[in-house]
């Protein structure tokens, strides 16, 4: 009967550890508490991610002294960076091999140290890294209308000066809005002059946000890829015309996104 009871105990803790790692796995990390005499680059290996992100993840300023005991987040894989080589092919582009890998040129060229991305060598390797990596996409897979800039602006409606912390792309309702990086969603719903909202956390502290929605394809807590669909563009909150709002924030602060995908 003991022994029965004690199964049934070690049985219902071992549910809850995996039910506990599970949410916290949800959440977008798991963890790992450093043992003694363990590294980085051993902790890295062990749960298969860039050494890279690990540091990133956990802001760690010096990777060669590491604190045991010290709890570290561990990058889900959304997270971490997929390096592809592409080998340039005759006829090829710089802009036709980033339209192929979903991520923008500019990244690219700043990458590989591009000097002149209009006359690429046939042969020349070419990193890419691709879902999750270290760039943004555009959010939208049609052809790219910018209908209002970043900074400060008359409000289209109010009329009042303010800063435009996005910027408005051209879209009909029903247009398919893609995840611009990989991370994990963190607002899901309506929020005032946004409308329908959709808001990802990525690594190092930024967000992506995407307003006026018509439809909601995710849940608040879900991890995403880059260049998942996760909702349709619409005309919902203050808006004067069906179009995607689409804003990057660094530390909660918006920040101009045209730093960080290319609008033609
Ligand atoms: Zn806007």
């Amino acid at each position: 009967m003991k022994r029965r009871l004690i199964y049934t105990f070690t049985f219902i803790t071992v549910l809850l550890i995996e039910t506990l790692s599970g949410i916290v796995f949800a959440a977008g990390f798991q963890q790992h508490m450093v043992q003694k005499g363990e590294t980085l680059s051993e902790i890295a290996q062990k749960y298969k991610v860039p050494l890279k992100s690990l540091i990133q993840a956990n802001s760690i300023k010096s990777a060669h002294r590491i604190q045991t005991g010290k709890t570290l987040r561990i990058p889900r894989e959304a997270f971490a960076l997929k390096k592809t080589v592409y080998e340039v092919k005759r006829g090829d582009t710089l802009i036709a091999i980033a339209k192929r890998y979903n991520v923008d040129w500019k990244e690219l060229q700043r990458l590989n140290r591009i000097s002149s991305p209009r006359s690429l060598q046939i042969g020349t390797e070419i990193l890419i890294h691709s879902d999750g990596g270290l760039g943004f996409s555009n959010p939208l897979r049609v052809p790219l209308v910018l209908t209002s800039k970043y900074g400060y602006r008359p409000h289209p409606v109010t009329g009042r000066y303010q800063l435009h912390e996005g910027i408005d792309l051209r879209a009909a309702v029903g247009t398919r809005v893609y995840a611009s990086k990989g991370g994990r969603v963190i607002f899901a719903g309506r929020k005032g002059g946004y409308g329908k909202l959709v808001g990802i956390e990525h690594e190092d502290n930024f967000t992506t946000w995407y307003g006026h929605l018509s439809r909601i394809r995710v849940k608040v807590g879900q991890i995403v890829s880059r260049g998942k669909v996760i909702g349709l563009s619409g005309n919902t909150g203050v808006s004067t015309g069906p179009h995607l709002h689409f804003e990057i924030r660094y530390k909660g602060r918006s920040e101009k996104p045209t730093k960080y995908i290319t609008i033609p």
